[in-house]
Formats: structure tokens, C-alpha cells, sequence
């Protein structure tokens, strides 16, 4: 599927990271019994990687993710988005970080259902400084025919384009997806993963994605592999699949 291009790994060192975690672990304490769910990661992620997250499930993927995105803090160890500790940043300074930084999509799609394909997105480009135009966010997903049909008129892969959309409608510096396509059939989610790679190149977002289906690590510049809390291999793919190229 990949091989290790140390040609690759220098471009990528060179280059000023957007993130760097280090030592990060998460412990959960349900009752009597600590969940520990990440044990000391350490990961520089770069501008405009298309970086996919693989393993299984339970294996602290999400975790990592919404440390990444401001939705979580370690218990231990440190994360920087490019000048700012995350791990010193209070409720606030996270939620401004989120709000003016990070693009989320999840495996379920969210949209409020009374409100039109391009009224989803509006809503959060009208509160960035810098939006996509609404109309352009639903064209970068191939969506431009459909920006007047409601969550209920269109199907899984359309409301998940939509949900993609909407992420993107603020500019983010980063989009972090959790599952995009686990909801979805192999065709739909081909689609899918389509204008993730669309949005990554055109608008040179660092893109992360997490999945436990190994063979979308393929279209990805590096594949992180996360097991049991930990990092057990990073791998640079020379050469990118596009989404339709995957061996399902
Ligand atoms: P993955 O995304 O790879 O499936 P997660 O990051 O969701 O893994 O979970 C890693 C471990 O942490 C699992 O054992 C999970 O049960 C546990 N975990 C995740 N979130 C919580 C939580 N909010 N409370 C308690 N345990 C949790």
C-alpha cells in the first residue's frame, strides 16, 4: 500500500508544524477503573497533510482527534496549534480556537432539519471573519444543484457533502473528521472521501481523518497507526490514491 520515502519525511520536517503533541495520554476514571486511552503520544502534524488516523476500534482515535480540535484536554503531555498551548488554554481560548480554527465532521451529519442545504452552511460562515461563500462551500462538494433541499431530501452522502460543507464555510486552518464514511455504503463513501481530498488540495487544508478501514490510508501523505493508546508506526505514502482508486 505505501512505502517509506525519506525524501517525503525531510519535505514534511522542514516545514513549521501546525500541531505538536507530546507525551499526551488520557485517563478516564469510570468508577474504580482507569481507562487509559492514550499512553504518551507524540505527533507533529504539517500545513496542508492529508493525514489519515488508522486503527482499531477503541484504540484512541476520537481521543486524540478532540484533544487535536479543542474538544478534550490530556491529562498529561502537551498539544500546540501553531503558537498557542493548548493544554494551558482555559474554556474560552478553547472554544475561540475551535470556533475560528477547526473544521469538524463526524460520522453523523448534525444538520438542523429545518433549515435548507446552503441555510446550514450560512449559519457557520456567519460567524467567521473570513467565509467561504456558502454557495461556493456546497460547490466544492459538488453539491451547487442542491443547495435548496432540505437534510430530509437528500441522501447519506449528501447530508454528510453538506456536513463537509458546512466545516469548511468558516475557512478552517484545520478539518478534522471522526468516521466521515461510517455511516455510508462503499460507493457513497467513495464520494465522500472525494471532496475531503477536494477541499485538502484546493484549499490547502490540513486535513485529518480518522477511520478503522485500513485501505483508505492510501490516499493520505502519512498514515498514523494508533494502537491500544499508542502510536506504533507513521508511514509516508510516496504515491496518493484518489478515493476511487481504494481497494475496498
Ligand atoms: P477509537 O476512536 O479508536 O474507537 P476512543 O478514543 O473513542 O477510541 O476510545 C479509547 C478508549 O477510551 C476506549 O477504551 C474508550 O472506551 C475509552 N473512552 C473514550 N471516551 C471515553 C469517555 N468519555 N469516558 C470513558 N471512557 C472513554
Amino acid at each position: 500500500m505505501s512505502s517509506i520515502s525519506t525524501t517525503n519525511e525531510r519535505a514534511v520536517a522542514d516545514k513549521e508544524s501546525v500541531f505538536s503533541a507530546s507525551g499526551l495520554t488520557k485517563v478516564y476514571r469510570m468508577g474504580e477503573v482507569d481507562v487509559h486511552a492514550l499512553r504518551g503520544v507524540d505527533l507533529d502534524l504539517y500545513p496542508g497533510e492529508f493525514v489519515v488516523i488508522l486503527g482499531p476500534s477503541g484504540s484512541g482515535k476520537s481521543t486524540l482527534l478532540n484533544i487535536l480540535g479543542g474538544l478534550d484536554v490530556p491529562t498529561d503531555g502537551s498539544v500546540r496549534y501553531r503558537d498557542h498551548d493548548l493544554t494551558a488554554a482555559d474554556e474560552g481560548e478553547l472554544t475561540r480556537y475551535r470556533r475560528e480554527h477547526v473544521g469538524f465532521v463526524f460520522q453523523f451529519y448534525n444538520l438542523i432539519a429545518g433549515l435548507t442545504a446552503i441555510e446550514n452552511v450560512a449559519i457557520v460562515a456567519d460567524i467567521s471573519d473570513n467565509p467561504l461563500e456558502p454557495a461556493e462551500a456546497l460547490r466544492m462538494v459538488d453539491l451547487q444543484d442542491r443547495q435548496d433541499h432540505y437534510p430530509s431530501q437528500l441522501s447519506g452522502g449528501e447530508q454528510q457533502r453538506v456536513a463537509i460543507a458546512r466545516a469548511i464555510g468558516k475557512r478552517p486552518d484545520v478539518l478534522l473528521c471522526d468516521e466521515p464514511t461510517g455511516a455510508l455504503d462503499v460507493k457513497t463513501g467513495i464520494v465522500v472521501l472525494n471532496a475531503i481530498a477536494r477541499i485538502n488540495k484546493e484549499l490547502g487544508t490540513l486535513t485529518a481523518v480518522i477511520t478503522h478501514n485500513a485501505s483508505i490510508g492510501a490516499m493520505a501523505d502519512r498514515v498514523v497507526y494508533l494502537s491500544d493508546g499508542r502510536i506504533t508506526e507513521i508511514r509516508v505514502n510516496a504515491v496518493k490514491k484518489s478515493a476511487i482508486e481504494l481497494v475496498w
